[in-house]
């Protein structure tokens, strides 16, 4: 299961929105339509692209929207955007894609930035090292350990990211 999928289902513990779950949350966070794109009112990147708190990660919203609507996907999959609007979160306007996609998508755009595709998104931890974490912890290493790799965030984080997950999948 993917680190998106496991994180949507994940019971909220603390704070205004105690006892929903992390869909429900991000169902019930603010959008607008904009023609046939869906804009996400919620925070964002300084790339633009939506962003969802969880579990104490910043989560690209176009992505979890791709996976609430599709299902799960493969966390080395990047999902790409067919209408150009990076804060669009209409999953009828997102595709499956590998970087080499991403990267031929923005040079047949003539777009090409540093700024541009999830890779170079701001967030701290990707949907790919949530499922590395998780899946180190639950083969036993410890969070220091894991920590060492991942030193743009808390050992806390990694913590509740690991812990969080493992209760959730058991
Ligand atoms: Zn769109």
């Amino acid at each position: 299961m993917d680190a998106i999928t496991q994180m949507l289902g994940v019971i909220i513990t603390t704070g205004k929105n105690a006892g929903m779950t992390y869909a429900e949350k991000f169902k019930a966070t603010p959008t607008e339509i904009v023609g046939e794109c869906v804009r996400w009112r919620g925070r964002t990147f300084q790339n633009e692209y939506g962003k969802f708190g969880a579990l104490g990660c910043e989560w690209l919203a176009h992505r979890v929207a791709y996976v609430l609507h599709y299902g799960a996907i493969d966390d080395s999959l990047l999902i790409l955007h067919a209408c150009d609007n990076k804060w669009c979160i209409n999953p009828k306007h997102m595709r499956q894609g590998t970087q080499q996609e991403n990267i031929d998508d923005a040079v047949n755009r003539k777009r090409l930035n540093p700024a541009f595709g999830e890779a170079a998104g701001k967030a701290k931890l990707s949907s790919i090292d949530v499922s590395n974490i998780v899946r180190r912890y639950k083969a036993g290493e410890s969070q220091t350990s894991i920590h060492a790799d991942y030193p743009q965030v808390s050992q806390k984080q990694i913590s509740v990211v690991a812990r969080q997950l493992q209760r959730k999948n058991g």
